[in-house]
């Protein structure tokens, strides 16, 4: 499966509220906050899960995690502290076949089962 509904919104084909976007990635509130502050990293590359990831793409990653700490030090949160999130298959939660990292924030997020 490689056209997921975030290829849809990389393409506008349907609406997002973006926050940023550069020419590996972009960045839109989750349509479902699970914090005050819940935004996904989603690289414009195909990748479907981590596990399709390979060596050469590492920084296909890594742009998303440091982008999401840029975003957060251009919000004012930074220093308060987030969490990032990357779902990988069923157990893991994933829903969107096409990589991407949560960026939670804007309170505390507990431990992990709480
Ligand atoms: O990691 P996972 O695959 O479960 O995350 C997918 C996320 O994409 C969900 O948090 C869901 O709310 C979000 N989503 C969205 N906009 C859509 C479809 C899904 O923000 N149109």
């Amino acid at each position: 499966m490689s056209d997921t509904v975030f290829h849809k919104i990389i393409r506008r084909e349907i609406p997002a509220d973006i926050v940023f976007e550069d020419e590996h990635l972009i960045a839109f509130r989750d349509i479902s906050p699970q914090a005050p502050v819940h935004v996904l990293f989603v690289p414009k590359q195909t990748v479907a899960t981590l596990n399709d990831l390979e060596p050469s793409q590492a920084e296909t990653v890594g742009r998303l995690v440091t982008a999401a700490a840029a975003y957060a030090k251009r919000e004012g949160f930074a220093d308060d502290g987030y969490r990032v999130v990357m779902n990988c298959n069923g157990n893991g939660g994933q829903t969107v076949f096409q990589i991407h990292l949560h960026l939670l924030a804007g309170a505390p997020l507990g431990g992990f089962g709480t």
